[in-house]
């Protein structure tokens, strides 16, 4: 077994700040010039995720008003009251959508629907620079 790790830096607005990363996800993989493959996509942070989504402006929308419904902001959260830094919200969007995603690559291809993107999703309440690990095994 083979473990490669790539990586690349994503600077954000925050906010929910929606972001395409598959062509940076593409990159580290297809330099490698793979045939098969599992391919981990994960950022460190308890405020940040990475998830599938069609990258269209509807459904953007759609989430990012989903998300205010299910978990809106300006409403009180506990852990604003441990540190008083405003983003309960974002710890607890992040924990439900979730760190990273896998996607097989099979025939030198990665496995994403045509529109299937991989997106990085900012909750946290300002501009952030986040890594993004690829962790390639075959
Ligand atoms: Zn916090």
């Amino acid at each position: 077994m083979t473990v490669i790790n790539e990586k690349f830096v994503v600077n954000t607005k925050g906010h929910t700040d929606i972001i395409d990363i598959t062509k940076n996800v593409q990159n580290s993989v297809y330099r490698h010039s793979l045939q098969n493959a599992s391919v981990l996509v994960y950022v460190a942070g308890s405020t940040v995720s990475i998830t599938n989504i069609e990258f269209e402006p509807g459904v953007l929308v759609d989430l990012f008003e989903a998300l205010e419904r299910v978990i809106p902001t300006g409403i009180e959260y506990h852990h604003d009251a441990t540190w008083h830094d405003g983003n309960g919200y974002a710890h607890v969007r992040a924990a439900i959508v979730g760190n990273s995603t896998s996607v097989p690559l099979i025939d030198g291809a990665l496995q994403l629907g045509t529109w299937q993107q991989i997106v990085l999703v900012d909750f946290d309440n300002r501009p952030r620079t986040r890594t993004v690990h690829v962790q390639i095994v075959y």
